[in-house]
């Protein structure tokens, strides 16, 4: 981008601006689709120059991407404070896997946040596992068993912040600290906030992993994930997606990018309808928790409040004494809410989870709450009018506590 006005320019204008520079675009508003495998060199030479130069933005063959994929991978790092370079993945968990597989080997330890995805703790415990990486998990909330945790093996540790289902949050800059001054590498899945919401490398993580799939998509139609990091630790991901051969198509860098666009007022507004909505459920009798940073007096506020410039639609909550026949009572009952995994796409969405079978270390219910308050149900809201949203629930409550 031109001129000394760059540095200030806000997270708003970077999502339309970034990546449109004349090199990916030429002289229409979005970079084309560059569907491509091989490129070709102007002569024997060209061929022999091309291997040479491993570098980015540069034609050498389709699984160094084209300018489709270049453009998505510029906007992305233009977004994220403190990033050099954005490498970009098949899927939200392939950049998980592939950011860990960057950064560790045999004999190394890594810390799992307890609360983290539950694919990621599948990794940790599957493949990682098998090629000689032992994994703890930590509760993020202790963090005198964190530290406790660590040890001369640990060389990496895996963060979440708001936690997978449960959204709580942890105090990231404070365990990426410790993290650091034990000469271990820490890593941040920052799907749900995205770097609108919070600057994950300026609050002292050394890699941040997001799904595209999610707000970034923001349509449903599309897999993809990113990594962003520093100049050191950018060129270590970079080596292994090229090796592991990661590649995302030009078609889907393209819907990614045109989701970007708009995926600051989508999250303005699935923001609002969120709070509102869970302003709404925490009022009611057979609601017991609310479980949605934003919300004042929900957990984690007073830290969402300290580190984080936005939210998102995604919360969740639990109900009252009820059980799983009466919470499925209530989804079944929802009209506007589909039922499915994912989130951040237009539309909302509705999942029934159960947190056991996804915690080594956390306790659930949680600590002071009733051992009969423990079914949860998560919401994904999307663009959908408020009013619209909330009276499907008030709908899906009365089939709940009339069967
Ligand atoms: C969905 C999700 C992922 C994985 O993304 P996929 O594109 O579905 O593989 C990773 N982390 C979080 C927090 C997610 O919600």
């Amino acid at each position: 981008m031109a001129g000394g006005r760059d540095k200030d320019i806000k997270p708003a204008t970077r999502l339309v601006t970034g990546g449109r520079s004349g090199d990916f675009a030429g002289s229409v508003v979005n970079p084309p689709v560059w569907r491509a495998s091989t490129h070709l060199y102007a002569d024997c030479a060209a061929l022999r120059n091309g291997v040479k130069s491993n570098e980015d933005g540069r034609f050498f063959y389709g699984r160094r991407g084209a300018p489709t994929q270049w453009a998505l991978s510029e906007a992305l790092t233009e977004l994220e404070p403190g990033a050099q370079g954005t490498v970009l993945y098949p899927s939200g968990l392939a950049a998980l896997v592939g950011a860990l597989m960057a950064v560790l080997k045999a004999g190394d330890v890594l810390l799992v946040a307890d609360n983290a995805y539950d694919p990621t703790r599948n990794t940790a415990m599957g493949i990682l596992k098998r090629f000689g990486v032992e994994h703890r998990f930590f509760d993020p909330l202790d963090h005198a068993a964190y530290a406790a945790a660590f040890c001369e093996r640990t060389k990496a540790v895996m963060l979440e912040v708001p936690g997978s289902l449960t959204m709580e949050v942890c105090d990231l800059p404070a365990l990426a600290r410790i993290a650091r001054d034990r000469g271990a590498v820490s890593l941040v899945d920052n799907t749900w906030a995205t770097a609108l919401g919070f600057a994950a490398l300026e609050h002292g993580c050394d890699i941040v992993i997001t799904a595209l799939t999610k707000h970034v998509g923001g349509h449903s139609d599309l897999m993809m994930g990113a990594a962003s990091a520093g100049e050191q630790w950018y060129r270590r991901l970079r080596m292994a997606a090229q090796q592991l051969g990661h590649v995302v198509s030009p078609d889907d860098a393209s819907l990614a990018l045109r989701g970007l666009r708009t995926m600051g007022v989508r999250l303005e507004k699935e923001t609002a309808s969120a709070l509102a909505i869970a302003e709404w459920l925490a009022a009611r009798e057979d609601v017991a928790h609310v479980l949605c940073p934003m919300l004042p007096g929900s957990p984690g506020h007073d830290l969402w409040c300290r580190d984080f410039t936005g939210g998102c639609g995604l919360f969740s909550f639990v109900l009252k004494g009820r059980d799983d026949a009466a919470r499925c009572r209530l989804i079944d009952a929802l009209e506007l809410f589909g039922i499915g995994y994912s989130w951040g796409g237009f539309e909302s969405l509705a999942l029934p989870f159960d947190v056991e079978p996804v915690r080594s270390c956390m306790q659930w219910p949680k600590a002071g709450w009733g051992v009969e308050d423990r079914h949860a149900v998560r919401l994904s809201i999307g663009l959908e009018d408020t009013d619209d949203l909330i009276a499907d629930l008030e709908c899906g409550f009365a089939a709940m506590n009339e069967g």
